[in-house]
């Protein structure tokens, strides 16, 4: 059916590839394309043999020229972006020029500024709409299937949906004393900085991690969960009309925050760069150097994640609860795909992203969030790849 460029080949563009090749029905061709080439071409040699056919190439995505002249040479009919949230604007850019449709799992990020908000991306939407191509923005899991299942909830259970938590637990052991899931400069900026909620049209700001509760989880039990700011609170308040609450939870392990506090302490999560033997160096970005490689924790992670979100409000003028969620395992994943269950769950929904714009369920001209199309068919090819969802119409309730 298609051919999709797939930009990023770290844990996320791993599993990425590996699902696209089992679907060679609607990805006939790949490109891998990543700034260390040798990542590409491991994967290559893992996933030739297929009915897909799979190419790499060496690419900087904060180019956009680089980008331009790639899609240029391969012609995809898609570029799914799995580097960085700063590459997307640039590669949003390359898309623009060439016509070509756009999918990504995080938000745009400013290097120099410990923010993410839809704002820089919603931007492009006339420029999309006029030249006739697609954005879907944030197809991974939080945010990506948190949205899929709002809409679901939304389509098949409410009225209206007035509160929503957003619950994302991982009880995956890797044995390391200190290591991050994924991307240890995306996950520590994201966790450091403060946290915010939605409510009654307004955005709440707490201190970085300062609200907290214990949730039984099914299939992993008790967990700590820390209210999060994350990036689907900002699209989930502009789409989900009437909603008066949207939380985002997180688990962290008491061991996993205090070697964060000692980090903070001693200003290894600064993003400010200072000056070591005559070189400006962000402390952030050296403390990811010394961090085991996160796609080096699959062969090591065990345990299981979960993620979903509880819905509670109105239907047929009658309260009602909803939760819905998926529970994976680390090692299942590694078995299949060679990553972890973190990997596995954003990178899954990204290949189904591309494979909803590709089949045309979810194609129209502009930029777009994935809770503004229709669920049922995202729903299904989650079953379908990996992450089967289940449901619960009286879940233990946050207050
Ligand atoms: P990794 O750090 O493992 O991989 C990032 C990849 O992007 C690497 O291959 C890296 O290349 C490449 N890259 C970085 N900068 C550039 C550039 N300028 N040009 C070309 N390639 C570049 O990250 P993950 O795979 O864990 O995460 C990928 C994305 O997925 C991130 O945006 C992350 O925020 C998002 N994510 C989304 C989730 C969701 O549920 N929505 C969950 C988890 C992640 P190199 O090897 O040279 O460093």
């Amino acid at each position: 059916m298609g051919k999709a460029l797939i930009i990023g080949a770290g844990g996320v563009g791993q599993v990425v590839a590996h699902k696209c090749v089992q679907n060679p029905d609607v990805f006939e061709e790949i490109l891998i394309a990543s700034r260390t080439k040798s990542k590409c071409d491991q994967l290559k040699k893992e996933l030739d043999g297929g009915k897909t056919k799979v190419h790499t190439a060496k690419v900087d995505a904060d180019k956009t020229e680089e980008v331009i002249d790639l899609i240029n040479s391969f012609k995809p009919d898609i570029v799914i972006n799995v580097a960085l949230p700063y590459q997307d604007l640039t590669i949003m850019d390359a898309c623009l020029a060439t016509k070509t449709d756009y999918v990504d799992t995080a938000n745009y990020e400013p290097p120099d500024i410990p923010k993410f908000e839809y704002k820089w991306q919603w931007a492009y939407k006339e420029k999309f709409e006029k030249a006739g191509i697609t954005a879907l923005l944030g197809s991974g899991f939080d945010p990506g299937v948190t949205g899929v299942f709002t809409a679901y909830a939304q389509k098949h259970y409410f009225d209206e949906i007035h509160y929503i938590d957003i619950l994302d637990a991982n009880a995956g052991d890797h044995g390391y004393p200190f290591a991050t899931n994924f991307n240890p400069e995306i996950n520590i900026r994201e966790i450091t900085a403060p946290g915010s909620y939605w409510e009654k049209g307004k955005w709440i700001e707490t201190k970085p991690l300062e609200i907290k509760r214990t949730y039984n989880f099914p299939e992993i039990g008790d967990m700590d969960i820390y209210l999060l700011h994350h990036e689907e609170i900002e699209s989930l308040a502009k789409n989900i009309k009437n909603v008066k609450r949207i939380r985002f939870w997180m688990t962290f392990s008491k061991k996993y925050l205090t070697h964060l506090q000692v980090l903070q302490n001693v200003g290894m999560t600064s993003i400010e760069p200072i000056e070591f033997e005559g070189k400006l160096i962000q402390p952030l970005q050296f403390l990811k150097a010394v961090l085991p490689d996160p796609a080096s924790l699959g062969p090591r992670t065990k345990g299981k994640t979960n993620i979903g979100c509880i819905f509670q409000g109105i239907k047929d003028g009658k309260e009602r609860q909803y939760y819905v969620y998926n529970v994976c395992n680390h090692q299942e994943c590694y078995k299949e795909v060679g990553a972890q269950a973190v990997s596995y769950t954003a990178g899954v929904p990204a290949m189904i992203g591309a494979m909803m714009v590709l089949t045309g369920k979810w194609k129209k001209p502009g930029v777009f969030n994935v809770e503004e199309f229709d669920p049922d068919p995202f729903m299904a090819a989650l079953n379908k790849n990996g992450l089967p969802w289940q449901e619960s119409f009286s879940p233990e309730i946050l207050d």
